[in-house]
């Protein structure tokens, strides 16, 4: 297997290039953000916890969050690897992740770090508030909570995964295309 998480602030640019990377790589795609939004128009009870969270720009607790992300591993045990989009997002979110890949006789192969500053980060959250319909893109308030909480609590997780030397930092300005092709060519030189 191939695992790699694509690491980065919010509005770096995570999930439009896990949708290409997906494609060309035939990886499983595991965005902890699109399935509690999904849970949310389910109107789940997962759902329901996970909202009141996300609207504050909160984490959703790390046990939620980490029961969820096992259920997913386990219900995809023939994929050729995963690629991890919004999680892990805390220390010990990195560290369970870890021990579950290990009981799949697995682990992460490198992590993908998009650099974008924050001024672009709060526009580009503007702009895809028009569209997205997400309602944690849209307030000026809630922006600033993400990006001090990725600057808090997730930045631990680049860390974390510094201490094993998988730890790759790209630009993350510059054309969809030519950042796609900066990952891949890290990709390429791994597998
Ligand atoms: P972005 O693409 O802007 O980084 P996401 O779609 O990944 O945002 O996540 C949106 C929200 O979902 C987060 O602000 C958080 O409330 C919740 N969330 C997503 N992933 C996690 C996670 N790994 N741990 C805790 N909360 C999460």
């Amino acid at each position: 297997m191939f695992n790699l998480i694509l690491f980065g602030p919010p509005g770096s640019g995570k999930g439009t290039q896990s949708e290409k990377l997906i494609a060309k790589y035939g990886l499983k795609h595991l965005s902890t953000g699109d399935i509690f939004r999904s849970e949310i128009s389910n109107q789940t009870e997962l759902g329901l916890k996970a909202k009141s969270y996300m609207d504050a720009g909160q984490l959703v607790p790390d046990a939620v969050t980490i029961g969820m992300v096992d259920k997913v591993i386990n219900a995809n045990k023939g994929v050729n690897g995963f690629l991890f989009d919004g999680f892990p997002r805390t220390k010990a979110q990195a560290e369970a992740l870890d021990e579950l890949l290990k009981g799949h006789g697995t682990e992460i192969n490198v992590v993908l770090a998009l650099d974008v500053p924050e001024n672009e980060l709060i526009q580009r959250m503007i702009g895809r508030a028009k569209t997205s319909g997400r309602s944690d893109d849209a307030d000026p308030e809630v922006q600033q909570k993400r990006i001090a909480v990725y600057r808090n609590e997730t930045l631990a997780v680049a860390d974390h995964y510094r201490t094993f030397n998988k730890v790759v930092q790209l630009n993350g300005l510059g054309s969809i295309d030519d950042i796609f092709a900066s990952l891949c060519q890290e990709i390429d030189s791994r597998k």
